[in-house]
């Protein structure tokens, strides 16, 4: 083991040694020419404009809960007992000399629009940066804390309006925006690289098709009623690769499509992120920045049904955190220099239309939610039904506003956010209509709707399907809009946007 990565270090040394200089004389060239044309470059692709400068600053936050506090991810109340490891706020800032963006993963189960608005309020008197231009998602640890919802209306919640859950989310914004802060005042010359690994072992469809014609949802290991997955998974794993020189890797960002919940307990955990910390910080050395986001997995977990081993626990955390490092590092060679350092961002607020119901359906559900502090507690799907017809009117005019935003560097890499649980078949279709050569889907972005099925699955039913705020089609409008953005960054269209970015 110990053999192997030093052998991957000495090829990345020389790897990089080789490219960085390549790249130098690239560059050289670009300039030359492009002081040559001047303007023409301007109407020519991304590939032949010089690189530019690229300044790029790392800062991490620690956002533990100081006290006991209630801990997300299940349908009940459970306070935290003890630390396992910390929860960060990560933050990467990129400034080409015109445009400033900011990229924020959070160890979080969800991010909401106030704790959002005000970091991003922060971070635009601080730094003049726009909301546009700030990205923040969160990785969806299930042992992070119960995230306090400040709008009522929107507040029935398991255990989130307690007193501690208020002061966490209180004081959330600016641990957040300091790690922004810390990445501001870093800023420097790095170089970027990029890179897609693979790895198609780890992560599993949830949703199964059963012999009885219906969609199963977790149908639990060695099911025989099992016929086959009734979706997809995504093994592309995007990264992008910051150096300072030749072989001292500064940071590294990236992403898979993987539901982050393995640990489970009372104790604070960033789950698998931890582990890839850990594991890639012994390759690159500790104080490489390591910032890993949460692609779109909202059908997409750990459990391989073909087996009966137990799955969870922090053995198994570690187990997928070191092979998601592995995949990296596997696909380390192919490492390739971004050929412009050009940065662009846009956003856009799709709104969505919510799920109709019945007035007697939403009789229904307050007979349910009023059962809530009972013993034994109401069937687990008649909770989500309920807690969705509750959510679903809150929003009186029907909608469901839901940011979708794109930052791009070069023609090559772009990072796309999405406000939910988003199924990995909508994460895909951008990929795949998207002109850069790497696209990394941030979900529970910028806000959350909750679970984003595709078309098809709202006529399969089943959980996901059942607590979706938003109606059918939503997810197919976030794709669009994706896309769009995304081919409009590739055509050299956001003039505008860059100019905001100052
Ligand atoms: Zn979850």
């Amino acid at each position: 083991m110990q053999r192997s990565i030093l052998f991957q270090r000495g090829l990345l040394s020389r790897f990089a040694r080789r490219a960085f200089l390549a790249r130098r004389v690239f560059y050289a060239f670009g300039m030359f020419f492009s002081a040559l044309l001047g303007s023409l470059f301007c109407s020519f692709g991304f590939g032949q404009e010089p690189a530019g400068e690229l300044r790029v600053g790392f800062g991490a936050s620690e956002i533990t809960p100081s006290r006991p506090t209630p801990m997300a991810g299940y349908y009940g109340v459970r306070f935290s007992t003890a630390t396992h490891d910390p929860l960060w706020a990560k933050s990467t800032v990129l400034d080409d000399g015109q445009t400033r963006v900011v990229l924020v993963v959070v160890d979080l189960i969800s991010t909401n629009p106030w704790m959002v608005r005000e970091t991003r309020k922060l971070i635009e008197q601080q730094l003049g940066i726009p909301a546009s231009h700030v990205m923040i998602s969160a990785t969806h640890s299930h042992t992070g804390p119960m995230l306090y919802e400040p709008e009522e209306r929107l507040a029935a919640r398991f255990g989130n309006q307690t007193d501690e859950a208020k002061g966490y989310m209180i004081g959330l914004p600016e641990r957040i925006a300091k790690s922004v802060f810390d990445a501001a005042a870093n800023l420097r010359d790095r170089t970027a690289w990029y890179a897609i690994g693979q790895e198609s072992q780890l992560a599993f469809n949830r949703r199964f098709f059963m012999k009885d014609g219906t969609v199963g949802w977790n149908p639990g290991k060695l099911n025989a009623r099992i016929v086959r997955e009734a979706g997809p998974t995504d093994d592309a794993l995007p990264f992008v690769a910051f150096y300072d020189e030749p072989g001292k890797l500064a940071g590294l960002l990236s992403s898979f499509a993987i539901h982050l919940d393995t640990v489970g307990g009372t104790e604070w955990s960033a789950d698998m992120p931890y582990t890839i910390q850990e594991t890639l910080g012994k390759v690159f050395g500790v104080e490489a920045h390591l910032q890993y986001a949460t692609g779109a997995c909202g059908d997409v977990n750990h459990i391989d049904v073909r087996t009966g081993n137990r799955q969870g626990g922090h053995q198994e955390a570690a187990r997928i955190g070191t092979r998601l490092s592995g995949s990296i590092l596997r696909s380390w060679n192919r490492l390739q220099p971004v050929a412009s350092n050009r940065l662009a961002a846009s956003h856009q607020i799709v709104r969505v239309p919510v799920r109709p119901h019945s007035a007697e359906r939403s009789e229904w559900a307050k007979g349910v939610l009023s059962k809530m502090n009972d013993q034994p507690l109401p069937a687990f799907m008649e909770m989500v039904e309920a807690y969705r017809i509750a959510d679903v009117e809150a929003h009186p005019d029907g909608m469901l506003d839901a940011e979708v935003q794109v930052i791009t560097l070069g023609g090559q890499v772009a990072w796309v956010s999405l406000p939910g649980e988003i199924f990995v078949q909508l994460g895909i279709a951008i990929k795949d209509a998207s002109p850069f050569a790497i696209t990394s889907i941030h979900e529970l972005a910028n806000g959350s709707i909750g679970y984003v099925p595709t078309r098809q699955a709202y006529e399969q039913g089943n959980y996901e399907v059942i607590s979706a705020r938003c109606a059918q089609g939503s997810g197919e409008m976030l794709v669009e809009s994706a896309i769009g953005q995304l081919r409009e960054q590739f055509n050299g269209k956001q003039q505008k946007s860059q100019v905001e970015g100052r």
